[in-house]
């Protein structure tokens, strides 16, 4: 049984005292238990805020790591540092990074051994773009990225648990969301590529969160398919509002 996540990519929004603010607002909402898995990914210099001010059922991950202990690596974050600061996740691979900093399957899965060795839950951000969806490659593309990164990494590591958000790049912060049946038809096929890479056993336990404009008005159909297992959300995270009402609907629905 795979528990729902609702995972919120704040990118580069938010200071510490609009974190605060966040916080502060999302925590008066929450008056109760939810039994779906809540993650938020604030800016590096807003998760000791986060940490602070959110309630305790939201996990925290960072946006990225650098794949070193410590060392000359001017500007970057190790992953032991993100543990310190109360992180138990790390994105890996978003868009935004493969687009603007060219970030490599080969350099992915130095993150991936990276997080897994300092206990973090990878989050292994995967999608195709606008061309590739029209040129009808869009699992060639999803099996390619899934291969070159996790083949590298060894078979113990990938016992330790990780996560498979699938973003088609034409969908994130477009309004352009995929429609459920597309995504569950990509997400059954992403659990394919990972049951041959894995095995069908371990394929089962893993969650496949959808992330491409995800709103409160479009969350419920999309997590209610049956690959689907929760969602990445840019955009509507920022708003303890919108948040907080994907989290009642995927709490809702049971699953
Ligand atoms: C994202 O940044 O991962 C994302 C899915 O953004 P948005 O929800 O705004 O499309």
């Amino acid at each position: 049984m795979r528990k729902l996540v609702v995972a919120g990519n704040w990118k580069m929004v938010k200071t510490c005292a609009e974190t605060e603010a966040f916080a502060s607002a999302f925590s008066q909402k929450i008056n109760r238990s939810f039994s779906v898995e809540t993650i938020v990914f604030p800016p590096f210099t807003s998760l000791s805020a986060a940490r602070k001010a959110l309630p305790n059922m939201v996990k925290l991950g960072g946006q990225n790591l650098y794949p070193a202990i410590e060392g000359a690596f001017t500007g970057e974050i190790s992953p032991g540092m993100l543990v310190e600061l109360g992180c138990s996740h790390v994105l890996i691979g978003h868009s935004e990074r493969r687009q603007y900093f060219h970030e490599d399957p080969a350099f992915l899965a130095r993150k991936l051994e990276a997080a897994f060795t300092a206990g973090l839950c990878p989050v292994l951000c995967i999608g195709e773009t606008l061309e590739q969806y029209e040129a009808g490659t869009t699992q060639a593309v999803l099996a390619s990225q899934l291969k070159q990164s996790l083949e590298p990494i060894k078979a113990a590591c990938l016992a330790n648990p990780f996560i498979i958000a699938y973003e088609p790049v034409w969908a994130i912060g477009t309004g352009k969301v995929a429609t459920a049946e597309y995504a569950q038809e990509v997400h059954a096929f992403v659990r394919k590529v990972l049951a041959d890479c894995l095995s069908s056993t371990l394929a089962e336990t893993i969650q496949i969160l959808y992330g491409g404009s995800v709103k409160p008005n479009n969350a419920v159909e999309l997590l209610s398919q049956p690959d689907i297992d929760g969602a990445l959300i840019g955009g509507a995270s920022l708003d303890p509002d919108s948040f907080f009402d994907i989290i009642v609907g995927a709490h809702d629905l049971k699953k």
